[in-house]
């Protein structure tokens, strides 16, 4: 019940936001960050900081919940936004393992704009650089065969170059090309018999398809 009255103060606080154009992020400045988490109702209930400990049956207030999410960095860790202020929280959980006593224990802190910024800049840069190095294995791998293939299969090894190590259903790569997917399936078979792209399966589960990278490079 009480989850619900909150639900509906947030609905009416986020329309009266959008009505008088607070929302606009450029109107509120970090110089009044603690003016606007105090009169914002998701952040007053999240507070500056908190460390919980799940093994405790601790958790996060409700409001957590209505963050959305900026960034991902890892399982772990990911950079979270009020979406009524503009607030960002920093979020961690952590794991140790200990074999005597493993704790499980998840944090969340607020962090000025600036540093958020910061924060989402140097992924970016660390993603790009990663997919550089992984465009660079590829082409030492398969640089020879691509050059041969037909334009759908060129498509898709572009695709998932562009994706480094991710597993990637048919279907994905049907949506996301815009190709017929009997045409994404029969070019994934070719590219699978050239021994370019190799299969991820586990039971019950479509199959995923990736870039077979653990091979000795070809001469
Ligand atoms: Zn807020």
């Amino acid at each position: 019940m009480i989850g619900r009255v909150f639900h509906l103060t947030i609905v009416i606080y986020d329309s009266f936001l959008n009505f008088s154009g607070i929302m606009d992020n450029k109107v509120i400045s970090d110089n009044n960050h603690m003016k606007k988490t105090v009169s914002c109702p998701i952040c007053e209930r999240l507070g500056e900081a908190l460390l919980v400990d799940f093994d405790e049956d601790e958790h996060f207030p409700d409001a957590f919940r209505e963050l959305e999410m900026v960034q991902w960095f890892d399982e772990s860790h990911d950079l979270r936004r009020c979406p009524l202020c503009g607030t960002y929280y920093d979020f961690r959980f952590v794991t140790d393992n200990d074999i005597f006593q493993p704790t499980h224990t998840g944090e969340y802190r607020r962090i000025p704009s600036d540093e958020a910024e910061r924060m989402v800049q140097e992924e970016k840069a660390r993603l790009e650089k990663e997919k550089k190095e992984y465009r660079k294995k590829v082409k030492r791998y398969h640089g020879k065969v691509i050059r041969t293939l037909q334009e759908i299969e060129r498509q898709i090894v572009e695709y998932l170059t562009d994706r480094p190590y991710e597993h990637v259903y048919a279907a994905e790569i049907s949506k996301d090309l815009g190709l017929d997917i009997a045409v994404v399936e029969k070019a994934l078979a070719s590219l699978k018999q050239k021994e370019v792209v190799t299969e991820w399966r586990l039971s019950g589960l479509p199959v995923k398809y990736y870039i077979c990278l653990w091979r000795s490079p070809k001469k």
